[in-house]
């Protein structure tokens, strides 16, 4: 009896040898990387990946020596692999791994710059993606000497949540972008948002950088001061009075049509406010 439980042990403990993958492993699970973003702190980085900042510095021997973390560099830690995931909804929820539109700190890209003092610019990466894709679109109709540049304001807190004075912008799925005025390059470039009008808003450029926004499947709302809502309806009218097939597409876009995404609202009066819907796979996104 007692030799076959020794030869029983035996066996359990070289199935178990065997198991252990060759990737190290302790108690808190496999061994991953994160990516350090400008700005963070073991603090921060510990929050976000559900581990102690002990653990985080015990982990990271080095970096936990130095005065600042490095963009860019690697830390290790165990546990699970955490994703970028936008949480709830966009006026109750939260963000994990928010990308900022600004990696490189600079403040500008192709089309675009931050609104001045504006420092909550982390989105989901699909968020990101969308500004930079209509952005790029805009320049690539309107050269740099000619148009300003797209104002882009908040988008949301690195890790979501309520941010002042929005109702909304809290789980990396809304982003504010001035309006684009007749004459407006220098307030753009220094990044401020100017209050449109029908008569100042500069209708062709803000209709291609409208139009972007609408023909991305994944934005769901567009949120405009009434009278601009109007101004660009009445200009899609005569741009697409030849072509039937646009102009009904278009128009369905606009309140009332029958896949409505611009959305008339009063507080939208310098800036129109773009929200997409849940990424994929974000299975506690709330529409
Ligand atoms: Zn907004």
């Amino acid at each position: 009896m007692r030799w076959i439980v020794v030869f029983f042990s035996f066996f359990v403990a070289s199935w178990v040898v065997a198991k252990q993958p060759s990737t190290k492993k302790t108690a808190k699970g496999q061994k991953q990387y994160y990516t350090i973003q400008l700005g963070d702190t073991f603090e921060s980085i510990a929050e976000t990946l559900g581990v102690s900042v002990s653990d985080l510095k015990r982990w990271n021997p080095r970096l936990a020596k130095a005065k600042r973390l490095p963009k860019g560099a690697k830390l290790v830690y165990y546990g699970r692999k955490v994703k970028s995931e936008s949480v709830g909804s966009p006026s109750n929820g939260r963000l994990i791994l928010g990308q900022s539109l600004d990696e490189d700190g600079d403040k500008q890209g192709v089309g675009w710059v931050i609104s001045a003092q504006r420092e909550h610019i982390y989105g989901t990466p699909d968020t990101i993606r969308y500004i930079k894709k209509c952005a790029m679109e805009y320049r690539s109709w309107f050269p740099r000497n000619k148009a300003p540049p797209v104002v882009i304001g908040d988008i949301s807190k690195k890790g979501g949540g309520p941010l002042y004075p929005h109702k909304s912008h809290q789980s990396g799925r809304d982003v504010d972008i001035g309006y684009i005025i007749k004459g407006g390059q220098q307030a753009a470039a220094n990044g401020i948002f100017v209050r449109a009008t029908a008569k100042s808003i500069d209708l062709p450029k803000q209709w291609i950088l409208t139009k972007c926004f609408l023909d991305l499947d994944a934005t769901t709302h567009i949120f405009m001061e009434a009278s601009i809502v109007k101004a660009l309806k009445e200009y899609v009218m005569r741009v697409y009075k030849k072509n039937r097939q646009k102009l009904q597409k278009y128009l369905g876009y606009f309140p009332g049509g029958s896949k409505a995404k611009i959305v008339p609202d009063e507080e939208h009066t310098s800036h129109m406010h773009v929200r997409f819907a849940c990424p994929k796979n974000n299975t506690r996104c709330i529409p």
